[in-house]
């Protein structure tokens, strides 16, 4: 993967870009350029759209073992959110504690600094997910 390819990626990310499919109508995250039900009808009608961000959880795992990048912050909670556009994707949830999380919650995305890479002084930021 090429550098000018990994940061569009990771501005879709951030902003929680997604497509469209513009023959069936399906949403997409991440991003693609062929539906994969509708494959070469698909070509030329896949849309950037921006994702709304709030949907419900799906199933969830609270994480006990956490990399000690994340020490401080253990346990959490990693869930599956369906998005009110039907696409599913997997995120933390935070602002909650993990006693708190139920199937079928509300939840929000919210953007958060994801981890910080001490040596070069990077910070990565990226969605997490919030209650409603
Ligand atoms: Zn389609």
């Amino acid at each position: 993967m090429n550098m000018p390819r990994f940061w569009r990626e990771i501005q879709g990310r951030y902003n929680l870009i997604g497509s469209r499919c513009g023959n069936c109508g399906d949403y997409f995250f991440p991003k693609r350029d062929i539906c994969p039900k509708c494959h070469r009808k698909s070509i030329g009608k896949m849309d950037a759209v921006k994702l709304g961000g709030s949907g419900k959880i799906v199933s969830y795992t609270v994480v006990h073992d956490a990399h000690p990048e994340y020490s401080d912050m253990k346990p959490y909670v990693m869930a599956i959110i369906e998005l009110d556009e039907g696409v599913r994707l997997t995120s933390q949830i935070v602002d909650c504690s993990p006693e708190e999380v139920r199937t079928g919650m509300r939840v929000r995305a919210t953007f958060r600094k994801l981890a910080e890479d001490g040596k070069e002084g990077v910070i990565f930021y990226g969605y997490k997910f919030r209650p409603e």
